[in-house]
């Protein structure tokens, strides 16, 4: 079974790709990691996220076993990856990666922006979430703060809905649910109860009385 989830930015679409995958124990695939570690492969380079031939180099030298999810899941990492995600020759050099991924027993859940458009197109169930962006910038600053960085909501809520409108509009896999895909709005859920949505969702696609 492949299970694509997508979603905009702390939607709580990661969280929820792998407790979905840990209930099906299928594999898990975060692949804004992905274009994370190519935004961090830049920063360290001293390029900018906007450079399409440094940009491109690095999204075909990337080592997913050596992601550091910590060093990746920070603020600017973010801010860059949102820039850098935007190069269609990026996103080119990174489709057969995660095709693949997908494509190996006993199946996997990938979470993105582009999952059941673009990369896995024939995936058994979509599920696209969403929240509030003031709900999601509340989640996202307590997860920063977890992580002993300091950053105030308002700016998180700024950058949050600076990375929608880049995502949402760009050209090459703009995000947008699929036709097929199910809405799940985790607005007023916490985590326990959106994994529980999301798992009835994935029930009643299997038993072919999906709304979607
Ligand atoms: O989901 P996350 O916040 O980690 O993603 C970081 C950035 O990577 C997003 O803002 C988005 O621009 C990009 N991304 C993407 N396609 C994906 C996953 C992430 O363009 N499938």
């Amino acid at each position: 079974m492949i299970v694509a989830i997508d979603g905009p930015a702390a939607s709580g679409k990661g969280t929820l790709g792998k407790r979905l995958a840990a209930h099906y124990k299928l594999r898990h695939l975060d692949t804004g990691l992905i274009y994370r570690a190519v935004a961090k492969a830049l920063i360290d380079a001293g390029r900018r996220p906007d450079e399409v031939g440094p940009a491109v180099e690095a999204a075909k030298a990337l080592d997913p076993a050596r992601f550091d999810e910590i060093v990746l899941k920070g603020y600017a990492v973010g801010e860059a990856a949102s820039i850098v995600s935007a190069i269609p020759q990026v996103r080119a050099a990174l489709l057969a990666f995660q095709r693949d991924f997908a494509a190996k027993a006993p199946g996997a859940v990938l979470d993105g922006r582009d999952i059941g458009t673009v990369i896995c197109p024939q995936a058994d169930v979509k599920i696209f979430v969403t929240a509030t962006p003031e709900v999601r910038a509340r989640r996202r600053a307590a997860e920063f703060k977890r992580q002993g960085q300091t950053i105030d909501e308002a700016a998180v809520l700024a950058d949050i809905l600076r990375r929608d409108e880049r995502d949402t509009n760009r050209t090459a896999a703009p995000l947008k649910p699929a036709a097929d895909a199910h809405l799940l709005d985790t607005t007023h859920l916490d985590i326990d109860a959106a994994v529980r949505a999301a798992i009835d969702i994935v029930e009643a696609t299997r038993a072919g009385r999906g709304n979607g």
